[in-house]
């Protein structure tokens, strides 16, 4: 059967791909390829870069109302239909359709915060620095972007750039993940509606080979990625190497901290939120409950009750689970129970004993809880990126921060307790770059910036906020005096006033 082939968006067209190179795009709940994506070759990427190219020498300049008039315009567009772009996430993601509208939502705080682009771009002015000089400060844009996107927030990910480098007046080419790349089209024709000039923002698709093509190429200022840790650290060396500024964010392994003295009930529902919410495929899912003792077996008994009711099945029948991305990645999730128990971990509930609501080919797992996970198993070690949340148990707050403290990722964390000294010195000792206390997935809002610490961010600027506003452009001090014949003469010194 022929299949669809999602192209690329160059200078406001579909472009179909003459690579020869495509992957297969899922609908994850039935387990079946709908349709294909082409994986650019060495002359889509320079197309998508050559129309970003010239599309920047006058968006550059485009007078700041104007370019927030489309911004506008986009933010009004998205928020009318965002129902439809749920719809495409969830057939090509699985999440759960309100799950897929709640990304949306998040994606638009961005949309939203960059509508106020002109305020975070006035610079400072100093009247007077010296005699008769004045001082002041401007930030501009830097050129062709690009955005590299991982497959768990196809429109939210995105998103966290765009919104921003485009207000900013950069231009933008996007290549989203293979696995879900038709998020990316449906933003792009919605920003041809918005009236955005022709060029500004692409989508390039491909995979390791466009993403290389975009890291080498002379053209390309700067780079966003996010994604996997090992190819996160790969972007940030290879795009610096090449001269780009460039922010990576990777992966995670985020932990909740339990005190005795919390709300038992909140903490069960937060962690069974954060930790099967989107199937666990969040970088800021919890994986890992640390439990200070007495509270584990109360813990457990409490979330082990929720988890009897959720259900698992396709995310356009009002489930609260939907399936995992590929069969590959299920079963890769999957593998890590028997890693437990052969590391003498207790299974408490096993997700691959469950019943479906979907399709029987679909890409299932069910919400899995693992306790007693020794800290050397793998599934306390690595990033599963699955429904299967982890127990520690440890015996004192200092015990729970020094195994926090040690572990390679500082992505997300949480504290639960109704202690406000032990929340404080949690949240000042705590090597983690976005921490919630008594909530369970810190994610910051849009005027703040997402990032983390340590193997889940390479780069030293977090996504959106004012961050986002500082890696998109750059700043000029400018030192200016009008000529007053009173003040001519030669000084080789520094002015003394
Ligand atoms: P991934 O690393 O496999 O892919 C991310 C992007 O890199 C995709 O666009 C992909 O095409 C590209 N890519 C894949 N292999 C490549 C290679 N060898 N060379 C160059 N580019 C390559 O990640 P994923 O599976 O799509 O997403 C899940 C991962 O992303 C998880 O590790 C998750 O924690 C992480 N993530 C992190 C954040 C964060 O903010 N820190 C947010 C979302 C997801």
């Amino acid at each position: 059967m022929n299949q669809p082939i999602v192209g690329h968006w160059i200078a406001d067209k579909h472009v179909a791909s003459n690579s020869g190179r495509t992957a297969p795009v899922y609908d994850p709940a039935i387990g079946v390829v709908t349709k294909q994506v082409a994986l650019a070759n060495e002359a889509e990427i320079n197309s998508a870069v050559a129309a970003a190219s010239s599309a920047f020498a006058t968006w550059k300049d485009v007078p700041q109302a104007k370019r927030q008039q489309v911004l506008f315009k986009f933010r009004e567009l998205l928020n009318e239909r965002k129902p439809e772009l749920a719809e495409i996430i969830t057939s090509e993601h699985g999440k759960v359709l309100s799950d897929a509208l709640g990304e949306i939502t998040r994606g638009q705080e961005v949309v939203e915060f960059a509508c106020g682009m002109p305020h975070l771009l006035k610079g400072f002015y100093t009247e007077n620095a010296s005699t008769g000089v004045d001082v002041y400060s401007t930030r501009q844009p830097l050129g062709v972007v690009a955005v590299i996107s991982p497959f768990n927030f196809p429109a939210m990910v995105p998103m966290w750039f765009f919104p921003i480098a485009i207000a900013a007046g950069n231009t933008v080419v996007l290549k989203p993940s293979e696995k879900d790349p038709s998020a990316a089209i449906w933003m792009a024709e919605l920003w041809r509606e918005a009236g955005l000039p022709s060029g500004v923002f692409n989508v390039l698709n491909g995979d390791k080979e466009a993403v290389d093509g975009l890291l080498t190429h002379p053209d390309v200022q700067a780079v966003s990625f996010v994604g996997s840790t090992p190819i996160a650290k790969y972007v940030y060396e290879t795009g610096a190497k090449h001269g780009k500024r460039v922010q990576a964010l990777g992966g995670a392994k985020n932990h909740m901290l339990v005190l005795p003295d919390a709300d038992l009930e909140l903490v069960a529902d937060s962690a069974i939120n954060a930790g099967f919410g989107s199937a666990g495929e969040r970088c800021m899912a919890i994986s890992v409950v640390v439990a200070v003792e007495p509270v584990a077996d109360t813990l457990i008994a409490k979330v082990t009750e929720r988890m009897s009711k959720l259900r698992t099945g396709d995310g356009r029948r009002g489930c609260d689970m939907g399936p995992l991305v590929t069969r590959e990645h299920r079963d890769k999730v999957a593998s890590y129970i028997d890693i437990a128990v052969a590391d003498g971990a207790r299974v408490v509930v096993d997700g691959r004993n469950q019943e479906f609501d979907g399709d029987v080919n679909g890409f299932w797992l069910g919400p899995t809880l693992i306790d007693q996970v020794p800290t050397s198993s793998k599934v306390y070690t690595e990033e599963i990126f699955g429904p299967v949340l982890s127990i520690v148990r440890v015996k004192s707050f200092d015990e729970g921060v020094a195994l926090i403290n040690s572990s390679p990722f500082g992505n997300g964390t949480a504290i639960f307790t109704n202690d406000g000294g032990a929340a404080r010195r949690f949240q000042n000792e705590i090597e983690v770059g976005m921490i919630g206390i008594n909530v369970p997935i810190p994610v910051p809002v849009a005027y703040y910036s997402f990032g983390g610490f340590k193997n889940s961010l390479f780069g030293d600027t977090k996504a959106h906020g004012v961050e986002g506003v500082h890696f998109y452009t750059r700043g000029k001090a400018i030192t200016s005096r009008w000529l007053d014949p009173s003040h001519g003469g030669i000084n080789l010194g520094f002015p003394q006033n």
